[in-house]
């Protein structure tokens, strides 16, 4: 068979050859024709009888987890199985099949639609990968319904070597693929924001998505190449394929045992100056895992997940109890807690009555919606400050756009303290408030925002988009979408020296802070505050090693005059 080689997303990054295995998407067939009016209640015990065989089915595959990854397929699992105890969900097709006389599966999904086109409507690339849970727990109802129809498993144990070709595929079952040989995926669709994808990178397992076409260009039993560092597929590797191959394992081997012993190192430049390097986590398990790297905290911790996971709005007392563990695994190190960055169509799921918004992303969104909905707020500040009682403790406001924003936002969290105070309630003496520089608004007035704050940081993903008006997550503009813009370059130099000036800590927690390609221009600007990725501490760490700050300091003018990104290229390879 001749080489094929197409286009991908790099998602988990890697390298990874196996043979194929296709899983083609399973194509429902929707019942279309109405039931008569008595046959309503056998379609009822249908359905609810699919949607138990669905939920055993999950539980089944909990069962089965083992190993280091249990815990963390597991929270997946859980995901799903809430979305399928949802009565929202039982109800609403139930709803559908008595009022409309509709076949369970009509219903099921006219419900799904519903369901989808809120989701579609987010303007949040991670949330709006929730899509992909949903679609994943209705395929598995549907597949119940359809009895036998059930999605296609690893044939065998010694099927080892796996390279899973799919549409998508759930979180629980990529776990139940991993335990049986495989070695990496490739996503016809999906997002790089996908649990799955997530997941994915937890087991260091090389995964492309968005290979539009590969479902019919490669058959089961081809040995396929996943590329995840170029963003490639190919199929039927040719010899000089295989010899890059061997040389990225031998590079990777030996990165790895060079990494490890970075654990411990200091992050100091070539000329001694120390970069900071903290973690951008969303759950417990990455915190004590970036706590092992020797991250110097948390420098943001999103408590988005917090209300995704749960579909309704989670109390005061079961918000303390997570920042207090997120505190209590950093053993010291500051925990930086953003307050929720959520609002209009994005609240999908959360369990707040929003009302949808023509453009959310320029709406009732993040800071803004917490002083519009002053209880929320007040109970995910009194619910940080209780946790604050446990160990350093920042409260971060993202997308902040005025001065006014950040004391309404001080005074109710003076507020809150007092009241906590007053009945007793143990509290740090002193908790400080940062606010995220995310718009160009806030950069431009960042001199007055930083007299107002205890710190800043930089939300270089939602920067980098407001700047250049480029939607983060539409493919159509990711040329725009360029972190290297002049216009980002200088609005991050203001905010930084603004910051200095003002004699407060600065950081950037964007993706840009754990990509090594971006440390030596963010050094440049003055940066000395990174918040990533765990997973990318190690290898930042690394590139800090080897950079002369001072040197790179000293490029700082002509990059900022740079209009051409040819020439910041050229600057960094000087
Ligand atoms: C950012 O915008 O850079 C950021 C860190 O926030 P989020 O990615 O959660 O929007
Ligand atoms: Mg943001």
């Amino acid at each position: 068979m001749p080489r094929i080689e197409l286009e991908a997303v790099a998602a988990s990054r890697g390298l990874a050859l196996g043979r194929a295995r296709v899983v083609y998407p399973t194509h429902f067939e929707v019942e279309v024709e109405p039931i008569a009016p008595k046959d309503v209640p056998a379609e009822l015990a249908r359905f609810s009888a699919a949607l138990d065989s669905a939920k055993r089915e999950l539980a089944t595959l909990k069962a089965k987890l083992k190993g280091v990854l249990a815990r963390d397929v597991a929270e997946f699992i859980d995901a799903h199985a809430m979305m399928l105890d949802d009565p929202d969900l039982a109800e609403g097709v139930a709803e559908r099949i008595r009022k409309g006389n509709l076949r369970a599966t009509a219903a099921l999904k006219a419900h799904r639609d519903r369901l989808a086109a809120a989701f579609d409507a987010i303007d949040d690339p991670y949330l709006r990968s929730r899509r992909e849970d949903l679609d994943q727990v209705v395929a598995r109802v549907f597949a119940a319904l359809m009895r036998g129809a059930a999605q296609a498993k690893p044939r065998s144990r010694d099927e080892a070597a796996t390279i899973l070709v799919c549409e998508t595929i759930a979180p629980a079952d990529l776990g139940h693929w991993h335990d049986n040989g495989m070695v990496g995926a490739v996503f016809a669709g999906g997002s790089a924001f996908s649990h799955s994808v997530i997941l994915a990178r937890s087991m260091r397992m090389p995964v492309v998505v968005g290979a539009s076409d590969i479902l019919s260009r490669v058959r089961d039993g081809d040995m396929v190449l996943v590329d995840a560092e170029g963003g490639h597929v190919i199929v039927s590797p040719d010899a000089l394929d295989l010899t890059r191959l061997r040389q990225h394992q031998r590079d990777a081997k030996r990165t790895q045992r060079l990494l490890a012993r970075l654990k411990t190192a200091e992050t100091v430049t070539t000329d001694g100056a120390e970069i900071e390097l903290h973690v951008n986590a969303e759950q417990a398990s990455e915190i004590a895992a970036a706590r092992r790297l020797g991250a110097a905290g948390v420098g943001l911790f999103r408590t988005e997940f917090l209300y995704m996971h749960h579909g309704e709005v989670p109390g005061e007392e079961e918000q303390f109890k997570a920042y207090r563990d997120a505190v209590l695994a950093m053993a010291g190190r500051p925990v930086t807690l953003r307050t929720l960055d959520l609002g209009a169509d994005k609240a999908v799921g959360s369990g707040l009555d929003l009302a949808p918004e023509p453009n959310p992303a320029l709406g009732l969104r993040g800071v803004r919606l917490s002083l519009a909905r002053r209880p929320l707020f007040t109970t995910q500040l009194r619910a940080m400050l209780r946790a604050s009682a446990y160990g350093p403790v920042r409260i971060l406001l993202p997308m902040i756009t005025s001065v006014g924003e950040v004391r309404l936002a001080r005074n109710l969290l003076a507020s809150a303290r007092e009241s906590l105070v007053n009945a007793g309630v143990p509290v740090a003496e002193s908790v400080e408030l940062g606010g995220m520089i995310e718009v160009p608004a806030a950069a431009l007035v960042s001199a007055e925002l930083a007299r107002e704050l205890d710190f800043l940081a930089i939300g270089s993903n939602d920067l980098v988009q407001y700047t250049l008006a480029a939607d983060r997550n539409n493919a159509a503009v990711s040329a725009t979408y360029d972190p290297l813009h002049p216009a980002v370059l200088r609005l991050l130099a203001l905010v930084i020296e603004n910051a200095q000036r003002a004699h407060r800590p600065v950081s950037l927690c964007g993706e840009l802070a754990g990509d090594p390609r971006f440390v030596p221009v963010l050094i440049a600007l003055g940066l000395t505050e990174f918040s990533m990725h765990p997973n990318a501490i190690l290898q930042v760490r690394d590139v800090v090693l080897k950079l002369s700050r001072k040197s790179l300091r000293a490029k700082a003018k002509r990059l900022l005059e740079a209009t051409e990104r040819d020439e910041i290229e050229d600057l960094f390879e000087e």
